[in-house]
């Protein structure tokens, strides 16, 4: 008799598996051990198996929610994958030699098996094993059936796990959690917006919200001190791996706060999810990330909640190059300006140098350098400088194109400044600072990219981010965040003078990498919130139009607050191993935002149309 781990047996956290007992079982599959010997049990579900040995015995894994039992039948029995049925039988202990120690009820069979279909099936459209690498357009497709297997069963009660361990600890800090409305208006938070056409007005239509952030800033004035809502949230963008048309956040506000408040609370919700998927992943968390360099901390976001690395953007970007630090790589940029001060190599005059040093880099090849050097043009730098560290420690020696302009002075300095020894590849960009730091922050991520699923968790903050993010195509500074951020006090008095130089009191939580939420400090009074406006070009009569009730608000007792939104389904993703985020969606839109399974967005009937006052499509 064969006694492999039948297809489709989930191994998941044990979420939910108790109470098992319904009107029509007494038992779960996946609950059965040796402690069950001789009990007669009624079990659910679907046949993950079944062998046929001659006419007198045969053999079917039953599969439910919970896991995976042998069930044996004297006697031939008329079933087939996953049709569903209902077994009764007596537990007993299997025969010494045929134990499977790789499944949970391994040490147990059902016996004297007689079996209830309770509903026939048919073939499934892909199997359900874990083996097969099944086209993903089919399991959208099919999508009831591909979340029967062990993958997207573990992710999806990942998820669920992950979501209650958030809940907990937000109402374990007095928190409360509250409905905002998903019929609403539109707001200036950066998004293309989705539309819904009025039925009882006629050429008017709601919104369906970016994210609930007027709502909670209106709960704010409204007393609530600490919101939460796990919320749907609904933006029409071109979608990618980590983005879909709807996503879930975990979305909160605080009043009387300032920003390590928020990081305290956010920590700790974060902290908890991870250490929920920690228990039923089995893999670590990390939160003390980092290079080794001493950057800040953040005191108040310590404590219970662990050790999260806190950089301002200008540091993230400075040793980064990016304001998404993955902590996981090793290295940070350096300063290479001081080295090349005086140097007389033309390339080496831009207002700065950074430089970067790859451990092991040295072993690149011509093409794989000269490859990097074209990808350093394409991000927009003038070139890009490279020495490979040969030699030994007591006689270094750089080969590099530039090597023969550097002097031994400026050759040490350079050594010392990006902390390289023989074997190591320095790379070096002059710019401004801005694209020195992003071009050679790209190029750090390409040479160290890493699977989700490796190098543990690195946690960061990111604070102080500008208010403006460049300029529109009328000149006009564009909000980096959203417009209700509190622009830095420190820099409040050059708000109309030099906009594109005013930090903000908004942060960034960063996962590996991976942009797991925002939030700030709002701005709360009205005479401030028209100047943003003002700086954005809405003038007064439209901000009146838009946000006249926000505005009026203000105007009510607006407590000082901030919040922040953490994205569910990336953090949940990343806990998962998974690198895109339909595989901890239960019912995903493809990249070009259909649904395989349901046909949407399809045609409305005519009737339906004339109702919301809309035309038919000529030609539909
Ligand atoms: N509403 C913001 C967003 O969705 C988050 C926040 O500022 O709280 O990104």
């Amino acid at each position: 008799m064969s006694d492999e781990t039948a297809p489709g047996v989930a191994t998941v956290p044990a979420v939910g598996v108790a109470p098992a007992a319904t009107a029509m079982r007494t038992h779960l599959c996946g609950e059965l051990r040796a402690a069950h010997d001789g009990q007669q049990v009624r079990l659910c579900g679907w046949v993950a198996r079944r062998r046929e040995h001659g006419e007198h015995l045969a053999f079917v894994d039953l599969r439910d929610r919970s896991g995976l039992v042998q069930c044996v039948v004297d006697g031939s029995v008329d079933v087939r994958t996953e049709w569903v049925v209902a077994v009764d039988g007596t537990v007993r202990r299997r025969p010494e030699g045929t134990r499977n120690p790789d499944l949970p009820t391994g040490d147990v069979e059902l016996g004297d098996c007689t079996v209830t279909v309770l509903n026939r099936a048919d073939t499934p459209p892909f199997p359900l094993d874990e083996r097969t690498e099944t086209d993903e357009a089919a399991r959208l497709r099919f999508r009831y059936v591909d979340i029967r297997r062990a993958r997207m069963q573990r992710n999806l009660r990942l998820r669920a796990a992950m979501v209650a361990a958030m809940r907990r600890a937000m109402d374990e800090q007095g928190f409360c959690e509250v409905e905002t409305p998903l019929l609403w208006t539109p707001t200036p938070e950066g998004a293309r917006e989705f539309a819904v056409p009025s039925r009882l007005h006629h050429g008017d239509f709601y919104v369906l919200p970016q994210s609930p952030q007027i709502a909670k800033q209106l709960l704010m004035v409204g007393g609530f001190d600490r919101y939460y809502q796990v919320a749907r949230c609904l933006r029409d963008e071109d979608l990618r791996a980590d983005r879909q048309f709807e996503f879930t956040q975990l979305d909160l506000e605080m009043s009387f706060v300032e920003p390590a408040d928020v990081h305290a609370a956010v920590s700790r919700a974060v902290t908890a999810a991870l250490a929920a998927a920690e228990a039923g992943d089995g893999s670590s968390v990390d939160l003390a990330g980092g290079d080794g360099a001493a950057p800040r901390r953040s005191a108040e976001a310590l404590g219970a909640d662990g050790d999260v690395l806190t950089l301002t953007w200008r540091e993230a970007m400075d040793r980064y190059g990016t304001d998404k630090p993955d902590l996981r790589i090793p290295g940070a940029l350096v300063d290479l300006s001081p080295v090349f001060a005086g140097s007389e190599v033309r390339a080496f005059q831009a207002p700065v140098v950074k430089g970067l040093c790859h451990p092991g880099g040295a072993a690149l090849g011509r093409n794989r350098l000269d490859g990097l050097v074209d990808r350093a043009k394409q991000l927009g730098a003038k070139g890009l400088a490279w020495f490979k560290v040969a030699g030994s420690a007591g006689d270094v020696l750089l080969e590099s194109p530039l090597a023969k302009f550097l002097s031994d002075a400026e050759r040490d300095a350079l050594l010392a400044a990006a902390g390289a020894v023989p074997g190591d590849l320095v790379l070096a960009v002059a710019d401004e600072w801005r694209t020195a730091c992003e071009v050679l922050g790209a190029l750090r991520l390409e040479l160290g990219r890493m699977p989700v699923s490796e190098g543990g968790r690195r946690l960061c903050w990111v604070t102080e981010f500008p208010l403006f993010d460049g300029v529109d195509e009328d000149g006009r500074p564009a909000a980096a965040h959203h417009p209700f951020t509190m622009p830095h006090p420190e820099d409040l008095d050059r708000l109309e003078s030099d906009p594109l130089s005013v930090r903000s009191l908004a942060y960034d939580l960063v996962l590996n990498g991976w942009e797991l939420g925002s939030g700030s400090i709002r701005v709360h009074r009205e005479d401030v919130q028209r100047r943003i406006f003002d700086a954005l070009g809405i003038a007064p009569d439209e901000a009146e139009a838009r946000f006249g009730f926000l505005l009026g608000a203000f105007r009510y007792g607006a407590p000082p607050h901030g919040g922040f939104a953490v994205g569910v389904d990336r953090l949940v993703a990343l806990a998962a191993g998974e690198e895109n985020i339909r595989e901890v969606i239960a019912f995903p839109k493809t990249q070009s935002g259909t649904d395989l399974m349901t046909g949407a967005p399809n045609p409305l009937d005519p009737r339906q149309l004339r109702e919301l006052g809309l035309a038919p499509r000529p030609g539909r």
